[in-house]
């Protein structure tokens, strides 16, 4: 039994209230363990849930990630969102072949030079598919430690950050690794949630200082924001003659980086000329259709898009590694941000209609 009275009383609650069939706890490898962990990062268990089983059955270990074109990761990835993330797994899967033998390094320092892996995502690993002790603080746990700690600076300031990080390891037993940190990552799930934490059926309560002083609802104190900005581009929807979508590869930095989508413009001038000077007898909407709003972490996005068709080869538009034809009824196994693959399956039943 662990030497902490809340990892005990955590790990007691979790034997009987917590999950126990992730596909991710069954056959606890380090590699299972990572891609559940890179997944979860800012993504919901049922929502990972159906990729981390696709992704596992195309990639069940890390020579085959690291030896698959970037395409296919992201085509994998595609709705998951938070792209980098899966960018980042699969320069780390070379580098783990590469410079480790194809073995996760089992230290958390090593784990954290690794793209994409933080210090709570490799005390996860270490802690759960190596049973050794780390400490974790993802969203979740800063939550329960902010509210069990009583931590009132605001979130994502230095010095919270650090306090909180303290209040973690305080409760991180020195034995029971995995149980316990899959206990604490199930309580701040479960129980110890954003807007209702659940206090009466909480294992915890009795230590926790957010209950006895009555602020459970009022603690973490939520950063301070500044106004979200918008930014807006139009998407140019040109379909050529076979019936494809123009697309093109998204530059390595920057919004959706290496996905594709239909070529962007600052405004509607900009596509016309673009249709003007690169197209043979193009024919462009005279009215765009109505923008659709994509929300990102620090702004939103909207796109308007303008759709044309243009017939005959089109040299300016050839295909090559950066641009293709996408066909929606036989479609590439290509990275789409969610919002394109949603567009792109619109105007192609939209066509479909108007053969019927
Ligand atoms: Fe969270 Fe309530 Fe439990 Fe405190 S008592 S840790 S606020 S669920």
């Amino acid at each position: 039994m662990s030497d902490s009275p809340i990892a005990a009383a955590l790990i007691d609650w979790h034997l009987r209230h917590g999950r126990h069939d992730l596909p991710w706890q069954k056959d606890r490898t380090p590699y299972r363990v990572w891609v559940s962990e890179i997944m979860l990062q800012q993504t919901q268990v049922v929502t990972v849930i159906p990729y981390y089983e696709r992704f596992l059955q195309r990639f069940p270990e890390v020579r085959p990630l690291a030896d698959a074109p970037l395409d296919e990761v992201l085509h994998l990835w595609s709705g998951l969102g938070y792209y980098a993330r899966a960018r980042h797994l699969h320069q780390a899967a070379q580098r783990i072949v590469r410079d480790h033998g194809g073995e996760l390094p089992a230290e958390p320092e090593r784990l954290m030079q690794l793209p994409g892996i933080g210090r709570s995502t490799a005390a996860a690993i270490v802690a759960l598919a190596h049973g050794r002790r780390a400490t974790i603080l993802d969203g979740n746990v800063k939550r329960l430690m902010a509210r069990l700690f009583a931590v009132d600076g605001a979130a994502g300031a230095a010095a919270t950050e650090q306090r909180l990080w303290e209040c973690a390891e305080r409760c991180t037993p020195d034995d029971a690794a995995a149980a316990y940190t899959q206990a604490i990552m199930d309580l701040g799930a479960l129980v110890c949630t954003r807007s209702n934490p659940a206090c009466a059926h909480c294992p915890l309560q009795a230590q926790c200082l957010a209950y006895r002083t009555g602020r459970s609802h009022e603690l973490p104190r939520p950063r301070t924001r500044a106004a979200r900005p918008l930014r807006r581009a139009v998407l140019l929807l040109l379909r050529g003659e076979q019936g494809g979508v123009l697309l093109q590869r998204r530059p390595s930095r920057g919004i959706w980086a290496g996905l594709w989508t239909p070529p962007e413009f600052q405004d509607l001038a900009q596509a016309r000329q673009f249709c003007q000077r690169e197209l043979r007898n193009a024919q462009v909407d005279s009215a765009p259709l109505p923008p659709l709003r994509h929300r990102f972490t620090h702004f939103d996005f909207e796109l308007t898009p303008l759709r044309a068709r243009c017939a005959g080869a089109q040299p300016g538009v050839a295909e090559d590694d950066r641009t293709l034809w996408y066909d929606a009824r036989s479609p590439a196994s290509i990275g789409l941000p969610a919002p394109i693959a949603m567009l792109l399956r619109a105007i192609d039943r939209e066509e479909m209609l108007v053969l019927g």
